[in-house]
Order: structure tokens, then sequence, then C-alpha cells
């Protein structure tokens, strides 16, 4: 999960270094006002926690899907060539690619995005 806000000056979203898990933890940490300069055109303003969003980092649910499919693909093969005849691969990939993207990191992102101060 990253923690990102919108850059008062060109726009555009500008990651946070912070990595809490709910706005008060936020406000706790780096106050609820405060600076951040933006890493796109470096000018630095004030900004609320209200106004952090957090995101989730794709990466994680990418390696998960690819994780699955390779884990559905590869044990179907498997039980090809061993001439049993079953869905296990397609049920063990399924939960690998449904874990991934129902993964701890977008509840987390949903609660953080919902509470604001
Ligand atoms: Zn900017």
């Amino acid at each position: 999960m990253k923690l990102r806000l919108i850059c008062k000056s060109c726009q555009k979203e500008s990651t946070l270094k912070e990595k809490e898990l709910s706005r008060p933890y936020l406000a706790d940490k780096i106050g609820e006002e405060f600076s951040h300069r933006c890493s796109t055109c470096g000018i630095e303003a004030k900004y609320h926690v209200n106004q952090v969003t957090a995101h989730n980092s794709t990466s994680i649910k990418l390696i998960g899907s690819f994780l699955g499919i390779a884990i559905m693909v590869g044990l179907t093969i498997l039980f090809l060539i061993t001439g049993y005849i079953t869905n296990l691969g397609l049920i063990i990939g399924g939960a690998v690619l449904a874990g991934s993207q129902l993964s701890t990191g977008s509840s987390n992102a949903h609660a953080f995005n919902s509470y604001y101060l």
C-alpha cells in the first residue's frame, strides 16, 4: 500500500514516504497539517491528511496472478502427464489467484480511504 496526494502545483500524484495504515496514525506521525515536497515539480506545499489517499501496489497483485496461473497450468500439465484427471490444479491456482486479488492490501487501502479526521 502506498500513500499519495495530488500536488497543488502540478496536479500530479506524489507518493509519501510514510506507510501508516490509517489517517489518525499518519496525523500522529507527521501532523494533521503537514508540508510535502512534490516529487515531480519539487514545490513544497501544506496538505491535510484527509487529502492523502491509499493505493494498492499493483506489483503484489501481478505477482499473485502470475503465480496463480503458473500453478494452474503447471499442476494441470503434471496431472495430464501422470494420467490423473483432476481439477486440483485449477482449484489451487484459482485460490492463489483469488487470494492475491483480495489481498489484505486492498482492504487496508479501503479502510484508510474511508476514514477521515
Ligand atoms: Zn508537483
